[in-house]
């Protein structure tokens, strides 16, 4: 025997990479007194399964090294931004299991950046730019050619703060004059060729009002929110590698520790002044076959009716896959599967779906639901027979405890496993053979009633006595086992069967003059009505169950009621794409 003490439970073996390797670095080294981090998300659309990554990994790594960790959100394109978006991330944050310290905005920064934009004018680090958009484009060069210098870039300081300031004051309109940065024209990093910080917007933005008719842009907001929060560890997304020099620019160039009178807004709106140098770190994003992930494009298929909304159970946000029956461990799961990285790739849909699967079977209880049903009468048992028998509510964890079926002498059973024609290895009914009944006995099919049209309508049988629960004779061997529904006592309900959204691996792929939209899996819902038994048919929304042979199923979260069952099929019991890929 060893005496090594075994893990507790419930503890996952700790996570070794390279971000956590850098904070735990860091932290030996004293570099910073705790962590802090952020997750940055822009209210411009619902949360996806993309982003379920980086939730994870921002509040993840401040809570294992004891940090914590804000939801900021990164406001800074009004035109675009939504109210009921910003209720949603909360929602999706929370539901993952996870919680901010502080709830900021990227617009409560709104005043501090705009000093930040006069000291950087003031010090010769930026200036206000009269060329039109177009113009900037012309002049900004290509990958292979450096940039020009803007006709306006010498203007002196003292010209420059007046024109911001009346930028500021809205003298100006949309587009006429941008605040850039000085930095290089030349840089083979086009991000550095005197990029734009702010620009003329007259629109209403929903924290800030009509306060603004400037806004800054996302690099100069970005690093600075983070300088300003005392972010240490910024982490984002691989694509953001080349902003890092222009990330660490604005951070350098204003320098927020250095010059504390910049917070002194923050002071006015009770907010903390705990600047600190952040540092930037990319990793990879998530990408699975078979979805598309980026908001654009699930906007688009909300709007243009694609999918029933963007909870839709077929959508990949966050609010999609929770009503479609996915469990914030099995996404936290996928997470810690996928693994953190610098490598780009593409997972495989079947690892999602097998987190998923992993999850439910330990926890999800079993019940019994007919989704296809046909009558099965039992001749033998007399007129009226009913009884309750005792099943386990998981065959894994007695902890769940029991529950009680009613059983009689009409059931419902699924039409599939009849076959008149049986083929070859069949273990399920045929006429003339047995089959038991899950946890009920052991049937014999005697005669298969037809309507005018030779749709099977009623199968009779009989049940035998000496099977029953509890009798020697239920150990008989018969080779299948098929579940069921009383059909007294079942109560009917709406089953959505859902599948993947898109038909093929890569739904991205614009070639040949396609789109997504060509890419739809028609067979991705289908409604039928079934029969649950009567403890199913109690679910709260949201329960999840494993309905025995057939799949893990949820109740709805909108439309699910007692009276009224509707479940929807999260994932079926084995991969049926495989065969396919
Ligand atoms: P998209 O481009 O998919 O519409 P986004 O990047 O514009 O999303 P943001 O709201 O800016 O969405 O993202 C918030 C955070 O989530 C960012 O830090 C971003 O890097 C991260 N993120 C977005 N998509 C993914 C993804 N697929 N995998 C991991 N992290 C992601
Ligand atoms: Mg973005």
């Amino acid at each position: 025997m060893s005496d090594t003490p075994a893990l507790p439970a419930d503890s996952a073996p700790e996570k070794r990479d390279f971000i956590r390797q850098i904070v735990r670095e860091d932290l030996a080294q004293g570099r910073h007194q705790g962590i802090r981090t952020r997750f940055p998300p822009e209210p411009n659309g619902y949360l996806h399964i993309g982003h379920a990554k980086a939730i994870c990994l921002d509040f993840g790594v401040a809570a294992e090294f004891g940090g914590v960790c804000n939801l900021r959100l990164d406001d800074t394109n009004p035109a675009k931004e939504d109210p009921e978006f910003v209720a949603a991330i909360q929602d999706d944050v929370r539901w993952l299991g996870f919680d901010w310290a502080n709830l900021r905005h990227a617009s409560d920064y709104f005043d501090v950046l705009y000093l930040a934009a006069e000291k950087l004018v003031q010090q010769g680090d930026a200036f206000v730019c009269d060329l039109s958009a177009e113009e900037v484009r012309e002049y900004r060069g290509t990958l292979t050619e450096p940039g020009r210098n803007s006709p306006y870039r010498d203007r002196s300081p003292e010209e420059n703060l007046d024109l911001l300031r009346r930028m500021r004051a809205g003298e100006f309109p949309d587009g006429a004059r941008t605040l850039r940065a000085k930095i290089d024209m030349a840089s083979g990093n086009i991000n550095l060729r005197d990029p734009a910080l702010y620009r003329i917007k007259h629109v209403e933005h929903q924290n800030t009002g009509n306060a603004w008719p400037i806004y800054p842009m996302y690099d100069f907001a970005h690093s600075l929110s983070d300088a300003v929060e005392g972010i240490t560890h910024s982490l984002c997304t691989l694509e953001f590698e080349d902003h890092r020099p222009l990330y660490d620019w604005c951070v350098d160039k204003v320098d927020l520790v250095g010059h504390p009178a910049l917070l002194q807004p923050l002071l006015e709106k009770g907010l903390p002044r705990e600047a600190a140098k952040p540092r930037q770190i990319e990793f990879s994003r998530l990408n699975i076959n078979f979805t598309v992930m980026s908001k654009r494009k699930l906007t688009q298929l909300v709007m243009e009716n694609l999918v029933e909304g963007w909870d839709d159970p077929r959508m990949y946000t966050l609010q999609g896959l929770r009503r479609r029956g996915y469990t914030p461990a099995s996404l936290r799961l996928l997470v810690d599967r996928v693994g953190i990285s610098k490598q780009n790739s593409v997972i495989d849909f079947s690892v999602l779906e097998g987190c998923l699967r992993d999850d439910l079977d330990a926890t999800a209880p079993r019940r019994m639901a007919v989704v296809d049903p046909v009558k099965l009468v039992l001749t033998n048992l007399p007129e009226g027979h009913e009884e309750t028998l005792s099943f386990s509510n998981h065959p894994k964890d007695e902890t769940q405890g029991l529950r009680e079926i009613p059983f009689s002498r009409e059931l419902w059973i699924e039409r599939e496993d009849f076959a008149e024609i049986p083929p070859k290895g069949w273990k399920r009914l045929v006429t003339g053979g047995e089959v038991r009944l899950r946890g009920a006995g052991i049937i014999r099919c005697d005669e298969v009633i037809k309507d005018a049209d030779g749709t099977i309508t009623e199968l009779r049988g009989w049940l035998d006595p000496e099977s029953r629960p509890g009798m020697e004779g239920a150990n008989r061997k018969v080779k299948g086992t098929i579940h069921w529904v009383s059909a007294t006592q079942g109560v009917s309900a709406e089953i959505r069967l859902f599948d993947r959204l898109f038909s093929v691996a890569k739904p991205d792929d614009e070639s040949e003059g396609k789109t997504y939209r060509d890419y739809l899996n028609p067979d991705s819902k289908r409604v039928v009505t079934g029969y649950v038994e009567p403890a199913a048919a109690l679910a709260a929304p949201e329960q999840s169950y494993q309905f025995e042979r057939t799949g893990y199923f949820v109740a709805d979260r909108r439309d699910h009621t007692q009276a009224k069952p509707v479940f929807n099929r999260s994932v079926t019991l084995r991969d049926t794409w495989a065969a396919q890929a």
